[in-house]
């Protein structure tokens, strides 16, 4: 397949060759001729399957293909998605692969000044990417006007109720025109969203790119059984012994990440953080220094770390397991993107074994575990059964107590 014969212009074509897409995706073989049509669409994708181009490239074209017409304030195309980060991920990929395009596109979130927003609309966009907060702020200010509206994309659905949008969805809703091309787009089905799709979508192509709920079968995953406070220097020990390159680490809780960034750093790893504390500039810069290879281990919690686009990255570790357990999916989903292999390794204790349950079933798998020599736990970490049930009890070997790892003074 390739994209001439999906019916995209030669512009569109063009930049993607200078991109180095040779050939669609499944879910851009699937996707793009239907939205080109015009159809409502909901599609089960998770990152790494090159959905944004799956409903970028069509967007953009059928844009063209009509010719400048948005007037002062209106949108034409509202791309709403859960976090600042992939909010300038996917406004950067619309710009990237409408590369000389006569198109007017931004982007806008929170946690920065508004009146650039306010100042970009006033002469009417023809894509909006937003977070759903700051998209009714300017909505309230009347900096944003609708009526022109043609579609709407909800990108990872899923994490946007999870992050708690849905009222601020139903009100964005509220003010959208009723016909409009709604395209809808989540890693994970849950009823919640079939049922948010079911008052969103007419008669929409569907679409499923990897079987309901399963993780990428090209990422290596395990997870090593230890006590929790040895999990920095087993994170240390692993970085030396395998001499990993870049890593990503996801870790539970802000704190948590700042931790573990002040223990690398202190062990003289180049280290930076990425969480919802910080401010957005900072974030940016944390992440283009991830990428410019500057920064060897990026930290990050799940919230902040959804929709960073990292091409390559070969490991992800879970310093700790995560507390919902699609979020596994989305984390690991940053390794192996796009065809290429990648490992995911889990840090577990034993604490965290229901949410070791939870994922297995999710993912309907068992995860191997793999002992590393000197790191064994003294809290056993329960064993789990392939439908991710716990079937042990923790029990305590008697064995000699492991020497705890010592941080530096924080
Ligand atoms: P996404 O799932 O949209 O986050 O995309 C995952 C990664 O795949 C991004 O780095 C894209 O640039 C890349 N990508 C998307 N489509 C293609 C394609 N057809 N060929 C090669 N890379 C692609």
């Amino acid at each position: 397949m390739t994209f001439a014969k999906l019916g995209l212009i030669d512009q569109l074509q063009r930049n993607l060759q200078t991109l180095g897409y040779d050939t669609p995706t499944a879910v851009q073989v699937q996707a793009i001729p239907a939205v080109l049509a015009g159809r409502d669409l909901m599609a089960a994708a998770q990152t790494g399957t090159g959905k944004t181009a799956a409903f970028a490239l069509p967007l953009l074209q059928r844009l063209t293909m009509e010719g400048p017409q948005v007037t002062a304030n209106c949108v034409r195309v509202l791309v709403l998605v859960p976090t600042r980060e992939l909010a300038e991920q996917v406004h950067q990929s619309f710009a990237e692969y409408g590369m000389s395009l006569p198109l007017r596109t931004h982007v806008a979130y929170g946690g920065v000044s508004i009146n650039p927003q306010m100042m970009k609309l006033r002469k009417g966009l023809d894509v909006l990417v937003a977070t759903p907060g700051r998209l009714l702020d300017l909505h309230r200010q009347n900096a944003v006007r609708f009526e022109q509206l043609q579609t709407l994309v909800l990108d990872e659905a899923d994490r946007m109720l999870d992050l708690g949008f849905a009222r601020e969805l139903n009100e964005v809703f509220a003010a959208l025109p009723k016909r409009r091309q709604t395209l809808l787009f989540s890693a994970t089905f849950s009823d919640e969203i079939r049922a948010l799709a079911g008052v969103m979508l007419a008669d929409p192509v569907r679409i499923e790119i990897s079987p309901r709920n399963t993780t990428v079968k090209t990422i290596k995953q395990w997870l090593i059984p230890l006590d929790k406070k040895r999990k920095p220097e087993l994170f240390l020990h692993l970085l030396k012994k395998h001499r990993w390159g870049q890593v990503l680490v996801f870790v539970k809780t802000r704190r948590g990440v700042d931790e573990l960034v002040d223990i690398l750093l202190a062990a003289g790893v180049r280290a930076d953080a990425i969480h919802g504390d910080k401010p957005q500039p900072a974030r940016l810069r944390a992440l283009e220094r991830f990428k410019a290879g500057e920064v060897q281990i990026l930290v990050a919690t799940d919230v902040a770390a959804r929709g960073l686009d990292i091409d390559d990255l070969p490991l992800v570790v879970n310093f700790d397991l995560p507390i919902v357990a699609e979020d596994y999916i989305h984390r690991i989903g940053r390794t192996g993107r796009a065809g290429a292999s990648g490992q995911a390794i889990s840090l577990v204790c034993a604490d965290e074994a229901p949410l070791l349950a939870a994922i297995e079933m999710l993912t309907k798998q068992n995860l191997q575990r793999i002992e590393e020599r000197g790191f064994e736990a003294d809290h056993r970490v329960p064993e789990t059964n392939a439908s991710g049930q716990l079937v042990k009890k923790p029990k305590k070997p008697k064995k000699p107590k492991a020497g705890s790892f010592r941080g530096p003074a924080r």
